[in-house]
């Protein structure tokens, strides 16, 4: 169950794309933020799902959304949404960032990719 570790409101997002994604030049769909440790990963809609495979590895339980407009949290323990306060900024990803993205390395069909 989350507790009061699962969520910390001071660590700022690791970045504006997943993590793993950018570093294995992957792409995404959308993007979840780790409540707990900043860590940014891409959706269970995306190719590699990382959100939610850092949460299996850490125990990290809570996500944020990273998109712009919203500001649901979902638990991966409890598969369900959860009710949280709000994160240190910035609170999304810039509003000209691509959806997907990154920019130039989504692939034309990537709407077959998604899971
Ligand atoms: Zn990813
Ligand atoms: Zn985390």
């Amino acid at each position: 169950m989350p507790d009061a570790r699962s969520i910390d409101s001071t660590v700022p997002p690791s970045g504006m794309g997943c993590v793993e994604c950018l570093a294995a030049d992957g792409w995404w769909f959308h993007l979840r933020r780790c409540a707990q440790c900043g860590h940014v990963g891409c959706c269970d809609s995306s190719p590699a799902q990382h959100a939610s495979a850092h949460a299996r590895s850490t125990g990290h339980p809570l996500v944020q959304s990273f998109e712009p407009g919203e500001d649901w949290y979902w638990d991966y323990e409890a598969d369900q949404y959860y009710e949280g306060p709000p994160l240190a900024p910035p609170r999304h990803h810039p509003l000209d960032q691509a959806v997907p993205g990154p920019k130039g390395r989504v692939p034309g069909d990537w709407q077959q990719r998604l899971h």
